[in-house]
C-alpha cells in the first residue's frame, strides 16, 4: 500500500485550517491553503488517503473499465477479424491487478503532494467540539481537540443501503464492496440505472458477464440527452446487456450459490451475484453538526451559499457531502473557492458554472451544458449539428463506427448551448466544446480552428458545418434570407 500516515505525527495544537476527509475536495482545500502560507491540519479515518475518489469509486472502476476493455478486446474487435478476448478464465485477481497498483501510484501522489505543502496528517475519527475547535478520536480511543480559525468538511459519501437488503459483500454488494468480489460470476444483477450502476452494468457485460439492469424509472440515464442515451442502450443492447425498466426489486433472496430478485411484477431475476447501486448518502454521522449550529438539508445533505460556507462561518463543506454534482473535479473546485473565499485570498471565487460530466460506460459518454430536451424545458429555441465517426478517418481507424458527438446551438447567434458525445475518447474531448462555452464562442470558432488530421477532435468542425446547414435552413424559413 502506499504511503499512509507517516507523514507528520506531531501535530500542533492550533491551525490556520482543519479539514476532515482526504479525498479530492480534503487534498485540494488542504493544499489551496497550505500554498498561501496558511497551517493546515487534515485528519483521515480511513487507513489509505484519497477518499472514495482513489479507493473505493473514480479511480478504481476507471481502471477496471481499462482492464475490461483490454481483456475482452472489444476495441480491437471487428478491426483485424480476430479474437482478442482473453476472458475465459480470467480471475479476480488478474482483473484487479492493474486496479491494485493504480490505486497505490494515487496513495503516493497524494501522499507525496500534502507533504510538499507541509500539510499536517492525523488518522482518526474527527467531530466539531464548537466553531473552532475539532476533536480527534484516533484508534485506540484517545481523543485530541485542534484549534482551529476555519474548519473546512469534506467527509464525502457512502452507497445507500436500501432497507430490505443484506449486503452480505459475497452474493450481495454495494458500489464500494463489489471491487472486493471473490470470483468473476457469470450471471449479474445491477439494481440501479445511474451512472455507477450502468457504469458497472456495461464494464462486466464488456467483460462477458451477462447482466440484468433493474431500474424503476423508464428509460437508462434521465439526464442524459435523449439521443446520446437511447445509443448508448442499442450498443449496450448489442453487447448482451438486458435491460428490465419500470421495475422494483420486492424482495431478496439468497443462499450459497445464488441471488434470487423477486420484482413487482413477479418476475424473479436469479443470478450469482447482485450490485445494488441506489445512491449514495452524505457522510455526516457523529460530525456533531447540529449541536455546533450548522445547517443540514435534506437526505443529511450540508446546507452550503455560494462560496461553500455553512451556516456557521468559520465552517466550511464541498464535495460529496453538500451534494450534487458529487464529482471528483466538482469537488476538488468548490474545496478551492471555500478556502479562497475564508482566507480572502480573491484568486478563485467561483465554480464556473461550465461544468462537464463525463460517464464511463462501454462506450463512454460525456456532456456539457444543455441538452435538447433541456432546451425545450427552458422555452429556448435551439439548432443542433452532428458528426459521426463512422464518417470520419479516426473513427475508420480505431473501429469505432459507432461515436457521435452533438451540438446544440441558439439559431439567433449561433453561440453553443451544449455539446453530446458519445464513444471512444468522448470524456476528452468534451472539453473542447467546455472551454468553448466558456468563451461564449459560436459554432464558428470550430469551423475557423485547423484541427490535426485525422482526429476525432475534427468531429467538432464537421458537426459545426452539419450546425451550419441547419442554421441556413432555419433562416430560409424565418424568411431571413
Ligand atoms: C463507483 C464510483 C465511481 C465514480 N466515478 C466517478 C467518475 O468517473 N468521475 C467523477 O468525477 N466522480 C466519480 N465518482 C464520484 C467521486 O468519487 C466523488 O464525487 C468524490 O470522491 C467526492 O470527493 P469528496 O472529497 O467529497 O469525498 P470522498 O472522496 O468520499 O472522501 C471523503 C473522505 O472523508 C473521510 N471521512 C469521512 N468522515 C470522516 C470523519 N468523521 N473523520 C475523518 N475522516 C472522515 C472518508 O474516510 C474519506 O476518505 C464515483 C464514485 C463512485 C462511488
Amino acid at each position: 500500500m502506499g504511503p499512509r500516515f507517516g507523514l507528520r505525527m506531531m501535530a500542533t495544537s492550533s491551525y490556520d485550517l482543519v479539514v476532515i476527509g482526504s479525498g479530492p475536495a480534503g487534498e485540494k482545500g488542504a493544499a489551496q491553503a497550505a500554498y498561501f502560507g496558511k497551517r493546515v491540519l487534515l485528519v483521515e479515518r480511513e487507513a489509505v488517503l484519497g477518499g472514495a475518489a482513489v479507493n473505493t469509486g473514480t479511480v478504481p472502476s476507471k481502471t477496471l473499465r481499462e482492464t475490461a476493455l483490454y481483456v475482452s478486446g472489444l476495441r480491437q474487435r471487428g478491426l483485424y477479424g480476430l479474437d482478442y478476448s482473453f476472458t475465459a478464465g480470467l480471475t479476480v485477481e488478474q482483473l484487479m491487478h492493474r486496479e491494485r497498483l493504480v490505486v497505490e501510484s494515487e496513495h503516493a501522489i497524494i501522499g507525496r503532494n500534502l507533504e510538499r505543502h507541509r500539510i499536517e496528517v492525523v488518522r482518526g475519527v474527527a467531530s466539531l467540539v464548537n466553531a473552532h475547535t475539532v476533536r480527534v478520536r484516533d484508534a485506540g480511543g484517545r481523543e485530541h481537540d485542534y484549534r482551529t480559525d476555519v474548519i473546512l468538511i469534506a467527509t464525502g459519501s457512502s452507497p445507500y443501503h436500501p432497507p430490505g437488503v443484506t449486503f452480505d459483500h459475497e452474493r450481495i454488494y454495494d458500489s464500494d464492496s463489489i471491487l472486493r468480489m471473490r470470483a468473476i460470476p457469470k450471471t449479474m444483477a445491477v439494481v440501479g440505472g445511474g451512472v455507477i450502476g450502468s457504469e458497472y452494468a456495461s464494464m462486466f457485460t464488456a467483460l462477458g458477464v451477462q447482466v440484468t439492469l433493474v431500474d424503476s424509472g423508464d428509460c437508462l440515464l434521465p439526464f442524459v440527452d435523449r439521443e446520446i442515451a437511447g445509443r448508448l442502450q442499442s450498443q449496450l443492447t448489442r453487447l448482451g446487456l438486458r435491460f428490465v425498466f419500470r421495475e422494483r426489486v420486492a424482495k431478496v433472496a439468497r443462499n450459497a450459490e445464488r441471488v434470487n430478485l423477486v420484482l413487482g411484477s413477479g418476475e424473479q431475476i436469479a443470478c450469482e451475484i447482485a450490485l445494488f447501486a441506489a445512491g449514495r448518502q452524505s457522510n455526516i454521522e457523529g460530525l456533531g453538526l447540529e449541536a455546533v449550529g450548522v445547517r443540514i438539508g435534506q437526505r443529511g445533505l450540508i446546507l452550503v451559499n455560494e462560496h461553500y460556507q455553512t451556516s456557521v462561518p468559520s465552517v466550511y463543506a464541498a464535495g460529496d457531502v453538500v451534494g450534487f454534482p458529487a464529482l471528483a473535479g466538482t469537488s476538488m473546485e468548490q474545496a478551492r473557492v471555500a478556502m479562497v473565499h475564508a482566507f480572502d485570498l480573491r484568486y478563485k471565487e467561483q465554480v464556473s458554472a461550465i461544468q462537464p460530466l463525463a460517464i464511463y460506460t462501454v462506450p463512454e459518454i460525456s456532456m456539457v451544458g444543455r441538452s435538447e430536451e433541456a432546451c425545450r424545458q427552458a422555452g429556448l429555441p435551439y439548432l443542433v449539428g452532428r458528426a459521426y465517426y463512422d464518417k470520419s478517418p479516426r473513427g475508420q481507424i480505431i473501429g469505432d463506427l459507432s461515436g457521435m458527438l452533438k451540438l446544440v446551438f441558439s439559431p439567433a447567434d449561433k453561440k453553443l448551448l451544449g455539446v453530446h458525445h458519445i464513444g471512444e475518447l468522448a470524456s476528452e474531448l468534451v472539453h473542447i466544446g467546455a472551454h468553448a462555452m466558456a468563451g461564449g464562442e459560436t459554432i464558428d470558432a470550430f469551423i475557423r480552428a485547423v484541427y490535426n488530421y485525422p482526429t476525432l477532435a475534427d468531429s467538432y468542425k464537421y458537426a459545426a458545418y452539419d450546425g451550419l446547414d441547419e442554421w441556413r435552413t432555419w433562416r430560409h424559413k424565418q424568411g431571413l434570407d
